[in-house]
């Protein structure tokens, strides 16, 4: 399988818990290296307009807000089927239907503030990339 690049994000919940490095451990024991990182504050405007895909969906207002709330950590991984990989690593949207050992099952608050966001296909992973980060920004 190719070398691919994913962009993760750790979201408000589990950065206001301090679970960064926990949930940093996760990608690294999976096989998936961090090779890139920062820490932001999204305004509401940055929020909205990286989940613009989800604008007509009923959670949108409530997920654009969550996401401006408190810093997140966006990340690009990178590894072998790394897209998918990281989709397992993370486990399911609900952590009520995540498997055991996944992220969202062990810090996932609910469906909402569930820890973490992942790319879910190529062309989403390089757009969502390319909204955090320059291409000197990426050192593999
Ligand atoms: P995923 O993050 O697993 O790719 P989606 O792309 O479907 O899931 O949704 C994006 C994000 O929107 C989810 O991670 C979650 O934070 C939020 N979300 C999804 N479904 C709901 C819901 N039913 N109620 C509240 N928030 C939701
Ligand atoms: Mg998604």
């Amino acid at each position: 399988m190719a070398i691919e690049r994913t962009l993760s994000i750790i979201k408000p919940d589990a950065t206001r818990r301090n679970l960064t490095g926990k949930i940093n451990a996760k990608f690294e024991e999976a096989g998936l290296r961090i090779v890139a990182q920062k820490r932001l504050h999204l305004s509401t405007a940055q929020a909205g307009k990286f989940y613009a895909v989800h604008a007509e969906r009923p959670f949108y207002g409530e997920l654009v807000e969550f996401m401006a709330s408190e810093p997140v950590v966006v990340q690009v991984l990178e590894g072998e089927g790394a897209i998918a990989k990281n989709r397992e690593v993370m486990g399911a949207t609900n952590p009520a239907n995540a498997d055991a050992g996944t992220i969202r099952k062990e810090f996932a608050l609910s469906v909402g503030e569930n820890s973490v966001h992942g790319s879910d296909a190529p062309e989403t992973a390089a757009e969502e990339i390319a909204f955090f980060f320059s291409g000197l920004e990426l050192v593999g």
